[in-house]
């Protein structure tokens, strides 16, 4: 099977699943897996902590990316705002791409994987689920790490990213035009890896 430079793109807005799915099916192939909103989220936390925004992402390094703070919720809404900036999401591109490229098959997910970043990967998903479905995944989620906030905060934050994450002029979150959209909202998470894999599967098998 060829898996060289074969590329799965996962865009969706957030917590509609799109990690969790990227992850699972990283695993059943051995693919290697880029969440690729733990790159905005690092230069977000450096603003937070005072440096600019294109400094902060031309000294990006990976051990950044590690950094448990970058699930916080503030850490989030600061990605979005630098994800808006042009030459923030232009330093990114090259890393990303790179990693696309990888021997041995890649994984990664965002908002402009199938759009902007992979134009050509071989598979596209879009994965999307109802806001307050969405919301209470995230809570739940925040809930366990011990994080301090409410359902109703989780909700506003969800709706704050989504809009400005698809009204943004560059590389606004939206489906390419030949990606296969999964609705999370009343699937369970194996059924939605199974679609994923059955996805995969069929690509790969057509590849030959
Ligand atoms: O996926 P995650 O919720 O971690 O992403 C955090 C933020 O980073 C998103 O709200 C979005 O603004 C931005 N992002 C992006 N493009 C990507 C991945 C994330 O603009 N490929």
């Amino acid at each position: 099977m060829k898996v060289n430079g074969f590329t799965v793109a996962v865009d969706g807005p957030a917590a509609s699943g799109k990690g969790t799915i990227s992850k699972a099916v990283a695993r059943h192939f051995g693919f290697a897996h880029l969440d690729t909103g733990l790159l905005y989220r690092a230069v977000g936390a450096k603003v937070l902590d005072g440096a600019l925004p294109e400094a902060a992402a031309r000294a990006l390094v990976p051990s950044d990316l590690e950094d448990d703070r970058l699930r916080l919720p503030e850490v989030a809404q600061a990605a979005s705002r630098v994800a808006a900036m042009p030459e923030v999401r232009a330093l990114l591109v090259d890393f990303q791409r790179s990693f696309a490229a990888r021997a041995g098959g890649a994984v990664l997910d965002g908002r402009d994987i199938g759009t902007v970043i992979c134009p050509d990967a071989q598979v596209k998903m879009f994965v999307i689920a109802r806001a307050d479905v969405r919301a209470r995944r995230r809570f739940a989620e925040l809930q366990g790490k011990g994080v301090d906030t409410t359902f109703e905060a989780v909700l506003a934050d969800v709706e704050a990213r989504d809009a400005r994450d698809m009204g943004r002029a560059d590389a606004p979150l939206r489906p390419a035009r030949d990606a296969v959209q999964i609705d999370t909202t009343e699937m369970a998470i194996d059924a939605a890896v199974a679609a994923a894999v059955a996805l995969i599967d069929a690509k790969l098998a057509a590849q030959g």
